[in-house]
């Protein structure tokens, strides 16, 4: 059998987005774990670690005035302001991996998932989506990582971005955790047969008819 397709693949783009407290970071490390050799963007931050949390592995993590300065040298492909600290995708681990044939995982803000749509537009751009204000408001109280003030804040956040949903081509609702991934994994393999990810693909079959 010939190996028509092997070498023809481009790395694509996954933005994975969703209001606090969706199950994002859940399904993004179900997807991570079956497909390793998706690249991951790792984010630049000026927010402090956490506990386990590893400079270079989870974010690089930056002060202001470092953040600033490569925010104004144009090294990030997009950047926001998420919760009173600065988040940015540096620009150049990404187009390395792209043009490698990697794909490239993100997992990013709602404001910078709709920067990186101008810049990436053949990118698959998911939005979760949480069933309803009850099952969101349970989650965010059971991670019990916030305080009721920063609660009440996303809880508001999360209907406006709602609001906004039709920005995303493909809506997952995180209803049952396992029918909710099955649906992420179909997109992201679906998406690898798209005729974008596959140049020079017809023409190489069609040369064998010469
Ligand atoms: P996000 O990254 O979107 O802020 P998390 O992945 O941290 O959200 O999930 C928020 C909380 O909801 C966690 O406690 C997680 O275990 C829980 N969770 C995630 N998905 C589901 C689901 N489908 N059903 C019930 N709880 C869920
Ligand atoms: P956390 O501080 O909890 O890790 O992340 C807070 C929010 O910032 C999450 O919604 C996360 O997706 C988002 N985020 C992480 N990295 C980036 C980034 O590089 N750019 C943008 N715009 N958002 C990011």
């Amino acid at each position: 059998m010939s190996d028509y397709g092997k070498p023809l693949e481009k790395g694509q783009v996954l933005v994975v987005c969703a209001p606090s407290g969706t199950g994002k970071s859940t399904l993004v490390k179900m997807l991570r774990a079956e497909f390793p050799q998706v690249g991951f963007s790792i984010s630049c931050t000026t927010r402090k670690p956490r506990e386990g949390e590893v400079d270079g592995r989870d974010y690089y993590f930056l002060s202001k005035k470092e953040f600033i300065a490569r925010r104004d040298r144009g090294e990030f492909a997009e950047w926001a302001q998420v919760h009173d600290n600065f988040y940015g995708t540096p620009r150049k681990p990404v187009e390395d991996m792209l043009m490698k044939g990697t794909d490239v995982l993100f997992d990013i803000d709602f404001q910078g998932a709709v920067q990186l749509q101008e810049t990436m537009p053949e990118g698959l751009f998911v939005f979760l989506m949480p069933p309803s204000y009850e099952d969101l408001s349970n989650r965010l109280r059971s991670r019990g990582s916030d305080d009721e003030e920063v609660i009440e804040r996303r809880l508001k956040n999360a209907r406006l971005e709602m609001a906004a949903a039709a920005k995303f081509e493909y809506w997952i609702v995180n209803d049952d955790l396992d029918r909710a991934y099955g649906e992420l994994r179909s997109v992201y393999l679906a998406g690898k047969t798209r005729r974008c990810s596959r140049p020079g693909l017809l023409e190489n079959i069609l040369s064998t008819w010469d």
